[in-house]
């Protein structure tokens, strides 16, 4: 059980964890959650290769609350100055990993977070996510999706918990390979269309896991298979392939692994209350649900901030946090 978990390694996200470490909870105590394989993830793919970070973000006020602080700097200077944080407050994180669903539980320690991962179960006492708003999802270009099946179309597994349905999942990535494992554990009975015949996008254990269920007949791989139509099949979707050998079917749910998240939907399955399209925060960042905060971008405005204000929640949550924490130790 960690006391702290932040899911995302952003700016956010890295400066809770050093203003944790130097409000004194140990490295042990403090851990990041990150998907993209290094800190940073949304920088790295979203400011061009010779962009300059500049403290005053789309007019931003540049000025620092906490312990972080930056400086106008490129982007490898940025990055570097990330690395060093990370270093010198000697911070967990691990990477490659997506939080998929959260639940509150009660156990001999009070409530607590369980949280579901594409690499298994984290458990916290404090929950903080800080996960921005950089990422959307991608949509099939080819075709259009019946605005009638909307429930039925995904872009992720959270919007809604699927189990014992016919899904089908397109991608060929990581993220699909380990839909399909979670699905299939979720007792769904699971289809992967993929446009090429052999997955060299996967990493190993995703593959070999993919191909052992193959195996055992715990999915369906439709290798080469081109979706060119959905169709609202008595409001279940019904994918029309382009090959000849694959046959129109009819699916409970069609979930798309085409890269990119859907923030917002993460947010409504955890219960978190919303006003103005916006999820409903103190200005500790902490939500409807107790001990449950959130910071960065997800608290500005649906545009984001900038890298300092995202610093700036940071300084402002670890304060509740902090005490929230010290009143669960003194309670024990
Ligand atoms: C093109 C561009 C240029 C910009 N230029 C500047 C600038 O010059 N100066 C400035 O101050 N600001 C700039 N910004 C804004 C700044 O980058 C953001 O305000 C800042 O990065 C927000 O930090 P964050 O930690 O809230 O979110 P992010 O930086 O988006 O970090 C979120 C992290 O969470 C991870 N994540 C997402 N979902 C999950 C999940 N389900 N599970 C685990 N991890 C997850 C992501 O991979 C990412 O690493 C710019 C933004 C863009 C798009």
């Amino acid at each position: 059980m960690y006391d702290i978990l932040i899911i995302g390694a952003g700016p956010a996200g890295i400066a809770l964890a050093a203003e944790a470490r130097a409000v004194g909870h140990e490295p042990s105590s403090v851990l990041i959650l990150e998907k993209g394989t290094a800190h940073n993830w949304a920088i790295r793919q979203f400011y061009p290769a010779h962009k300059k970070t500049t403290a005053n973000y789309k007019g931003h006020v540049a000025q620092c609350e906490g312990l972080l602080c930056i400086t106008d700097m490129s982007k490898d200077e940025t990055i570097r100055f990330f690395d060093e944080v990370i270093a010198s407050y000697d911070i967990d994180i691990l990477y490659g990993i997506e939080a998929y669903g959260i639940e509150q539980k009660e156990g001999q320690e009070g409530r607590y977070f369980h949280v579901e991962t594409s690499k298994g179960i984290f458990d916290a006492h404090v929950l903080t996510i800080a996960i921005g708003v950089l990422g959307r999802p991608n949509k099939p270009k080819e075709y259009r999706l019946p605005p009638s099946l909307k429930d039925r179309l995904m872009f992720d597994i959270t919007t809604r918990r699927i189990e014992n349905e016919d899904v089908l999942i397109v991608g060929g990535g990581d993220t699909a390979s380990e839909y399909v494992q979670h699905l299939f554990q979720q007792t769904n009975r699971v289809a992967l269309s993929y446009r090429q015949q052999e997955f060299t996008r996967l990493n190993g254990a995703n593959l070999a896991t993919l191909m052992a269920m193959e195996g055992r007949g715990e999915v369906l791989i439709l290798r080469g298979s081109n979706i060119i139509e959905v169709q609202d099949d008595g409001g279940r979707p019904r994918s029309i392939f382009k090959e000849e050998q694959y046959r129109a079917r009819t699916f409970d749910s069609i979930v798309y692994a085409l890269g990119g998240t859907t923030p917002v939907n993460f947010l409504r399955t955890l219960g978190i209350a919303f006003e103005g399209g916006m999820p409903k925060i103190d200005k500790t960042g902490e939500t409807n649900v107790p001990g449950l905060f959130l910071i960065g971008d997800l608290t500005v405005s649906k545009t984001g901030g900038s890298i300092i204000t995202a610093f700036n929640s940071a300084a402002r949550a670890i304060k509740r946090i902090d005490k929230l924490m010290r009143a669960e130790q003194l309670s024990h």
